[in-house]
């Protein structure tokens, strides 16, 4: 078949190969502990449920604004302004359907043929492909545990060529839990304005921060929304990944521009999910509530599952994350000639121990695994468990 120019280099996701083998196992009646899912195992908090289902039962499900219905637009400029203690403005937020369509807006808007985006890695999994689908090249910068896996400005201009238009930041990090510091996050900003590179600020996860209440925004360094783009969404801090409900906000000018693009695309957000939406960011003593519960269960996993793996695994390196809700292994000890790369040992190690991770390769770190820790403790304690055995008596055959 003769596709597109357009979809020709986009690649399945990384997680699809391991997703599919584990209902293959399920369904043979094995007892898979699936660690590679994206999402929080907790349920959509019940006063924003209810907000969407009383907004259907009223009869609200018709076309919403393409930018999102104004009583969502102004709650979360609202709750923007409250974080980060700065106006924002309701105009500059675009609502769609869930973060990714934001990511998505963004990058088709801002990049083109010629262009080069930086992207850090080890990097969320569509970041290079919303780059190749705007048909701009994503320059992949490497980082390492010793720096924290986080890119400085040394990274940044030693990457730099004038043909870079762009920089995608995740902060707390998909899938490394790393979290830029204030510090860290006002010099790449002073750069990228001094370089006129747009930063794409991924903060899906802000609230999910394990030493403080949040993680830094890039709005709390900037003082002007010059190439500038924030992404956050209720998926991960309120659970409704199912929802589809994200966010951007920019300048007014450039929020005209998506929602021009958005308005040939999905027409915007579901509406349903949008009245439930404007629960979740009006009412912030509840969600903050919420938000908090689900944050400390995050936090005491984060630890004890650090703990599991120095009991059962000591061998295993671990990166304590900051943030988000993943641990990133390291595996390439055990690479081989039959395992010769991540997605290699995960499949290996889902068929000898019932265990499933994403391979470190979906992020651009094949040395690495995923482990999602949405799910309970004592699913992860197993988890480790079983990994430390089959581990060990892999190396006692070498
Ligand atoms: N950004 C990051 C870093 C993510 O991990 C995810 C989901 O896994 C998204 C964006 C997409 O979020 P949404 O489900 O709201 O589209």
């Amino acid at each position: 078949m003769r596709l597109s120019e357009n979809v020709r280099q986009i690649e399945p996701s990384g997680t699809i190969a391991i997703a599919a083998l584990c209902r293959e196992l399920r369904a043979k009646g094995r007892d898979v502990i699936d660690l590679g899912v994206g999402e929080p195992d907790f349920r959509t908090p019940d006063f924003i449920a209810e907000a969407g289902i009383t907004s259907i039962q009223q009869g609200m499900t018709q076309y919403p604004p393409v930018p999102g219905i104004a009583p969502l637009r102004a709650a979360i400029a609202k709750h923007i302004t409250a974080t980060v203690g700065k106006p924002a403005d309701p105009a500059g937020v675009v609502v769609t359907s869930g973060a990714k369509q934001a990511l998505f807006n963004a990058c088709f808007t801002l990049f083109g043929p010629g262009d080069e985006v930086l992207v850090p890695a080890p990097y969320w999994t569509s970041y290079p492909a919303l780059v190749r689908l705007a048909r701009a090249e994503p320059k992949i910068i490497e980082t390492t545990p010793e720096q924290g896996f986080k890119v400085d400005v040394n990274a940044l201009e030693a990457a730099w060529t004038p043909r870079v238009r762009g920089l995608i930041l995740n902060s707390p990090s998909n899938p490394t839990g790393a979290v830029y510091t204030r510090s860290e996050l006002a010099a790449i900003a002073s750069w990228a304005a001094k370089r006129e590179v747009w930063i794409i600020s991924d903060e899906i996860y802000m609230r999910i921060c394990f030493n403080a209440a949040r993680a830094t925004s890039l709005l709390d360094v900037v003082d002007s929304l010059d190439r500038v783009v924030v992404i956050d969404g209720a998926s991960k801090a309120y659970a409704m990944t199912g929802w589809r409900l994200g966010y951007s906000y920019t300048s007014k000018q450039l929020a005209d521009q998506f929602s021009t693009l958005q308005s040939q695309i999905t027409s915007g957000a579901s509406s349903p999910a949008q009245y439930a939406a404007v629960a979740a960011y009006s009412d912030a003593t509840r969600a903050d509530a919420a938000i908090k519960a689900m944050g400390s269960v995050f936090k005491e996993r984060r630890d004890s599952v650090l703990e599991h793996f120095r009991e059962h695994a000591p061998e295993i390196y671990c990166f304590p994350p900051d943030g988000a809700f993943y641990v990133f292994i390291r595996v390439d000890h055990y690479f081989s000639d039959v395992l010769p790369d991540s997605a290699a040992f995960c499949r290996w190690l889902l068929e000898t121990t019932d265990v499933a991770l994403v391979p470190g390769s979906a992020f651009g770190a094949d040395q690495y695994a995923r482990i999602s820790i949405a799910a309970p403790n004592t699913a992860l304690e197993e988890a480790v468990r079983r990994m430390g055995t089959a581990l060990q008596t892999m190396e006692a055959r070498v």
